[in-house]
């Protein structure tokens, strides 16, 4: 709950450099720390965001930071370089 608090409170700040890729829509930012009430599950199993065109923040930019990327990197499109 201490990691969501912080995401929101420091969504607005820009995104770090360095980060690369994209998202796969594997949905493990919407599960930080349970499960989004947003997130729907269509017929056929896939899931989806149902409020995705006005997608908080925190949820646009994830992930914004190396720290915020920790909590997904194993399944997460994005990567970060690392720091210089
Ligand atoms: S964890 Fe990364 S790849 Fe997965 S849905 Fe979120 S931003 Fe996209």
């Amino acid at each position: 709950m201490k990691h969501k608090l912080k995401r929101t409170l420091t969504s607005l700040l820009p995104i770090e450099e360095g980060r690369q890729g994209e998202c796969n829509n594997c949905g493990a930012c919407c599960r930080l720390p349970f499960r989004c009430i947003f997130l729907k599950e269509k017929e056929d199993g896939k899931e989806y965001c149902s409020i995705y065109a006005v997608r908080p923040p925190n949820c646009r930019k994830f992930p914004r930071s190396r720290e915020e990327h920790t909590l997904v990197k194993d399944v997460c499109g994005f990567s970060f370089d690392d720091k210089k």
